[in-house]
């Protein structure tokens, strides 16, 4: 079985922005995927466009940080389609704030999406590719795991993830399950154009910013991520994993 061809994939966070479109990718290049968000209704536009384009995919709703939740999203999909092969832990929010202003709530948030969320998706899902001896896992860091003004809960988090990914590799190795992570650097998204808000700048001037700094002189757009995630995501990848891809077009380098 080449690449995801008829693999059954679960991307969480994937009703809009870089979840969506590494959903898209997924189901163009065969796989069966779960679009999971915190609604069913945000997810399903983005099933409805993978189905019209000939592809297979599934609605699903959880709060990725609730146990219960999670456990009944994987069940469904299970369910339907029968196994789950590919995990991309997507899901994600900022709480930005300087660290003398950021509450409790800021902190334990961030910690509980990106971190929790990465924690029970993958503990419910290693279970199906342990038990298939076949399995996947991508999670998203981002470039601010080096560390960012505003974001120490965002940054300790994608930090934390890609501990996280490292040790699902020790331990899920054995069983032909590969871990990864992806570090995006700057993605046009809804959460990018928050960003520029908060800072009291526009998406416009952001991207230009960006652009003339970094050696690829460009922003980043949804489908790069996806393009790596698919790497990571496809059989021929199965001789790496613990890996960190930063996906910044350069930016690390300077
Ligand atoms: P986005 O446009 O805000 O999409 C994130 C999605 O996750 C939203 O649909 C959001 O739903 C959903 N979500 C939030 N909390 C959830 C929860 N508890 N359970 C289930 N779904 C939840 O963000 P994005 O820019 O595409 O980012 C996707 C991932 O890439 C995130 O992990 C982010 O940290 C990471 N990343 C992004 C960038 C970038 O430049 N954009 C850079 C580095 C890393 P709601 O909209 O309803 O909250």
């Amino acid at each position: 079985m080449p690449g995801v061809q008829d693999r059954v994939a679960l991307v969480t966070g994937a009703a809009q922005g870089i979840g969506a479109a590494i959903a898209r990718r997924l189901a163009a290049d065969g796989a069966r995927v779960g679009v999971l968000d915190l609604t069913e209704p945000a997810a399903r536009s983005v099933v409805n466009e993978i189905t019209s384009a000939g592809g297979a995919a599934l609605a699903l709703s959880a709060d990725v940080s609730e146990r219960d939740q999670v456990q009944a999203a994987v069940d469904r999909l299970v369910g339907e389609y029968g196994a789950l092969h590919i995990l991309v832990n997507n899901a994600g929010v900022l709480r930005d704030n300087l660290l003398f202003k950021m509450s409790d709530d800021d902190w334990t948030t961030v910690m509980q999406v990106h971190l929790r969320g990465a924690f029970l998706c993958s503990q419910i899902a290693q279970k199906h590719m342990v038990e298939a001896r076949y399995g996947r896992i991508v999670c998203m860091s981002s470039t601010s795991a080096l560390g960012n003004r505003g974001q120490a809960n965002y940054a300790t988090a994608k930090a934390g993830l890609q501990g996280f990914t490292k040790t699902l590799a020790i331990e899920l190795g054995p069983f032909g399950v590969t871990a990864n992570a992806i570090a995006p650097g700057f993605i046009e998204t809804a959460m990018t154009k928050a960003t520029a808000e908060r800072i009291g700048t526009t998406i416009d001037q952001m991207r230009e910013q960006v652009a003339s700094s970094i050696p690829v002189r460009r922003g980043g757009v949804p489908e790069d991520v996806a393009n790596a995630v698919r790497f990571f995501a496809g059989e021929e990848a199965g001789y790496v994993t613990g890996q960190v891809i930063y996906v910044d077009g350069g930016r690390g380098l300077l």
